[in-house]
């Protein structure tokens, strides 16, 4: 199988990049930012759950979120590979799914971090706001506190998949194919190499 970890702070282009990846490798796509949003609009107990959460921008307890990645792994026995975008955010989840992948005679194959500056990443995101209407990318309050949270809770997790010799940092600054190009290169690379 083909892991892969997309990382990076919010506003990186992980969701623009992840949608490119899933049809050119064959992927199943999971961002546990889509399904939390699914379940808000769907009004489930979930949802209202993690909107308690997103509204300010931080992040939904790891239990919860560990335990909804996990059933949607489940879904798709058949998948030749995943990417993960906005999970692990944290070293418990990053553990979490190791042992779940390992359960299942897999692993991540690579953690592609993007990484972009903070005022292009705020510029990103109001834009985003604007186009999209999602209420956290609205208010500079919430998009602070998310990058603050990023800062403090997520970026460890790079760590986690560098001491595995998993960890490529990509330039996250040019044109989304210029980008694209970036991250197949190295993929493509890992592709070749992997065991499972
Ligand atoms: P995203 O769409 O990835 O920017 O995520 C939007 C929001 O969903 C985040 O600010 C968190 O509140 C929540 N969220 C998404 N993924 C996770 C995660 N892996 N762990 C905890 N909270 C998450």
């Amino acid at each position: 199988m083909l892991n892969i970890v997309l990382f990076g702070p919010p506003g990186a282009g992980k969701g623009t990049q992840a949608a490119k990846l899933i049809s050119k490798y064959q992927l199943v796509h999971l961002s546990t930012g889509d399904i939390f949003r699914a379940n808000i609009k769907g009004e489930t107990d979930l949802g209202k759950l993690a909107k308690s959460y997103m509204d300010k921008g931080n992040l939904v307890p790891d239990e919860v979120t560990i335990k909804m990645l996990e059933a949607e792994v489940n879904k798709n026995p058949n998948a030749k590979g995943f990417i993960f975008d906005g999970f692990p955010r944290t070293t418990p989840q990053a553990e979490a799914l190791e042992e779940f992948l390992k359960s299942k005679g897999t692993t991540i194959s690579v953690m592609l971090a993007l990484a972009v500056a903070e005022e292009e990443l705020i510029k990103r995101l109001l834009l985003r706001g604007k186009e999209s209407g999602r209420a956290d990318d609205a208010d500079v309050e919430v998009i602070a506190n998310r990058i603050a949270v990023y800062n403090k809770q997520t970026a460890v997790v790079e760590n986690f998949y560098a001491q595995q010799n998993k960890f490529q940092k990509i330039d996250g600054i040019g044109s989304v194919d210029e980008i694209f190009n970036r991250l197949s290169n190295v993929i493509d690379k890992y592709s070749v190499n992997r065991i499972s």
